[in-house]
Parts: C-alpha cells; sequence; structure tokens
C-alpha cells in the first residue's frame, strides 16, 4: 500500500468507526502491518494508506528484535495518567519530520480485535505514546498540531 502524505485531504479526516468484521477487514490489517514493516516503522493508521476508518496497528518491539503485531479496531481510551512525558514523535506520512509531544505516559484503550471482540489494556512507555499517536490519526490529528 502507498502511504499518503501531507496535505493529503484524507490524514484531516474524522474516520467511521468499523462494523462490519471478516476476511476483508482481516486482509485490510494485513496489508498494512506488511506496508508498516516495509516502510519501516512501528505504527500506521488506516487513513494513512487511504482507507478513513478506525484501524490502527502497531508493533512496538520488532525493531528491537522481538515482533508483537497488535491490530486495534475502533479504540477509545479509556483513561490516561495525569503524569505526562514530552518526547520526539515521527510519522510517515510526515517525512523528515520530527515533533516534541507531551502525552499521558500510561493509557488503557478499549478496542475490539478482528473478530470483533473487545479488548482492553494498559499501555505504558512507548507503547503508549505510539497508540495516543496512531489514535490521533483517526481523528485527522496529526503530532505537528501541537508545536503549532
Ligand atoms: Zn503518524
Amino acid at each position: 500500500m502507498i502511504i499518503l502524505t501531507v496535505p493529503h485531504p484524507i490524514l484531516r479526516a474524522v474516520c467511521h468507526p468499523v462494523a462490519e468484521f471478516g476476511h476483508t477487514l482481516q486482509a485490510l490489517t494485513d496489508k498494512m502491518l506488511a506496508t508498516m514493516y516495509a516502510a519501516p516503522g512501528r505504527g500506521l493508521a488506516a487513513p494513512q494508506v487511504g482507507v478513513a476508518r478506525r484501524i490502527f496497528v502497531m508493533d512496538a518491539t520488532w525493531k528491537d528484535g522481538d515482533p508483537s503485531p497488535m491490530v486495534f479496531i475502533n479504540p477509545v481510551l479509556v483513561q490516561s495518567s495525569a503524569t505526562v512525558e514530552t518526547g520526539e514523535e515521527g510519522c510517515l506520512s510526515i517525512p523528515d519530520t520530527a515533533c516534541d509531544v507531551t502525552r499521558p505516559t500510561e493509557i488503557t484503550l478499549r478496542w475490539q480485535a478482528l473478530d470483533g471482540t473487545t479488548q482492553e489494556g494498559a499501555f505504558d512507555g512507548f507503547a503508549a505514546r505510539c497508540i495516543q499517536h496512531e489514535r490521533d490519526h483517526l481523528d485527522g490529528i496529526l503530532c505537528t498540531d501541537y508545536s503549532a
């Protein structure tokens, strides 16, 4: 898949919830993961590949040699820590740009898996930052917005 870059208008879209779970969705997220690994990146949201749906994929650990592909459908941030941290973020849709973004260090996320079941998990460290970055994409928010 081709990764779209700014100022493509779909990167500013508020994405629609996923209502249908099945082979088509699985095929899409398989392709998204392959595109993310090839980029190479650790997170990729559906609008970045031209699909305005509430989906992102992440593998926070593969660059350290231990793959852990994850697919998040209709993610909702249910809790975030009062503790925040400023860190540098890159985005596959904004080449050669680093943004400093201040975000909660720990979050609880609820989402649906590929089979439609509801999942919930707590994340910290890089995964927490990556999830918040990717979830922002689903509302048309880019990391560069925080430094404006
Ligand atoms: Zn991004």
